[in-house]
């Protein structure tokens, strides 16, 4: 007997590995996240396996269950609806249940939104922190973003589309213009990278009404190995600094600069002159 934390695909179906499908094949139980969406997945290999539902709702009472029939001898795969369990995603419970009962607990490993995103953001993948879903409340999330302010990590969050620009005028206003990108759709039809600086995106989402689900990854603090990602031109990027952060010009223009790797005098140098006389 043996718990499985199988990885499913997180968009496209070929995104699985032949273990994780020998092992949904050979198990006794798949418990999943929501049991007609799993079905639809093990209809097109061809699986048929008894399903249960273990999600963030009956999560205690079920992991004691399941760890129960692993105790009498059954093998239990977990599954989520995408992706990875245990990341963003029902499966913490059962595995420390499982652990504290001594039972095998088994991580097939695959797609996770988290670094497919972050491998191709184009920032730094030396050393990176995910934060999960930002709090929905904005005095909550603000003190998050702020708790983190000072991370040298990348940051890897998942949002969802109608909190993200939100999100993303927060991170501008706490952290500066960093840069930063947007993972939309992966392995999808629709997948799409937007990278830029963090003003770069909400004027991106100004014009485009975000949709399907997303990664946000933004650099770290004093992450200053990278080139300057910008798009647009600096007084566009000065203006909305201005305008989504709340910036004063004098604050938005050394803001625009540093992200540039420019000096203010070399970004605004009319305005530098002024300043001189
Ligand atoms: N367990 C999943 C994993 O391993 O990545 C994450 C589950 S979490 C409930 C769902 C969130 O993950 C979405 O709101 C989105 O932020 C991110 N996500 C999942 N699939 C994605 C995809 N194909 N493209 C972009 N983001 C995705």
């Amino acid at each position: 007997m043996a718990l499985y934390l199988v990885s499913t695909p997180i968009g496209n179906l070929e995104d699985i590995t032949l273990r994780a499908l020998r092992v949904l094949k050979e198990v006794n139980l798949i418990a999943c996240e929501d049991t007609r969406h799993t079905r639809r997945l093990l209809d097109h290999f061809g699986i048929n396996k008894p399903t249960i539902s273990y999600h963030e709702h009956n999560e205690q009472a079920r992991a004691d269950e399941l760890v129960q029939r692993l105790l009498a001898g059954e093998s239990i795969a977990i599954v989520s609806d995408a992706g990875t369990p245990g990341i963003s995603d029902p499966a913490y419970r059962i595995v420390t249940a499982a652990i504290e009962q001594d039972i095998t607990v088994v991580p097939i490993p695959g797609a996770v939104a988290l670094v497919t995103a972050l491998t191709a953001s184009g920032l730094s993948t030396d050393s990176f922190l995910f934060a999960g879903f930002p709090p929905h409340k904005k005095m909550a999330r603000q003190a998050k973003l702020e708790e983190l302010s000072g991370q040298r990590a990348t940051l890897v969050f998942y949002e969802a589309p109608h909190r993200i620009r939100e999100t993303l005028v927060d991170a501008l206003e706490i952290f500066g213009d960093r840069q930063a990108a947007i993972a939309r759709e992966l392995t999808k039809l629709h997948e799409q990278f937007i990278r830029g600086n963090l003003s770069a995106l909400v004027a991106h989402f100004d014009a485009h009404e975000p949709r399907g689900e997303i990664v946000l990854v933004i650099a770290g603090s004093g992450d200053d190995n990278l080139p300057p990602v910008t798009s647009g031109s600096i007084t566009e990027q000065v203006e909305l600094l201005m305008s989504a952060a709340g910036l004063s010009r004098n604050d938005a223009i050394k803001q625009a600069a540093k992200s540039r790797g420019l000096s203010k005098r070399d970004a605004y140098p009319n305005d530098a002159e002024r300043e001189r006389k």
